[in-house]
């Protein structure tokens, strides 16, 4: 028999965190490390497992980037967008 799923506060947390960062997958590049939106022409690098660290944070890296990548200017649409999703 099913029983009504009544989220528990850990769980609530847990979907909170997973909604925030798959909205900021779908928008624009952001740093794993500060957090912070890297500025248009400013170089991210990004490693292993989509994450995508500014210059300011790179040094915290261990190990070479899998590619760096330049941000652009995102309202003409011409950003650059993660298309891969988690299998
Ligand atoms: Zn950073």
């Amino acid at each position: 028999m099913a029983r009504v799923t009544v989220l528990s506060e850990p769980d609530l947390e847990l979907a909170l965190l997973r909604k925030g960062v798959g909205a900021l997958v779908a928008g624009r590049h952001c740093c794993a490390e500060c957090g912070r939106t890297p500025l248009v022409g400013e170089r991210v690098y990004v490693f292993k497992r989509s994450s995508t660290v500014c210059a300011l944070c790179r040094p915290r890296r261990r190990g070479e980037p899998e590619r760096i990548e330049l941000v652009r200017h995102s309202e003409r649409g011409h950003a650059v967008r993660l298309r891969r999703r988690a299998a």
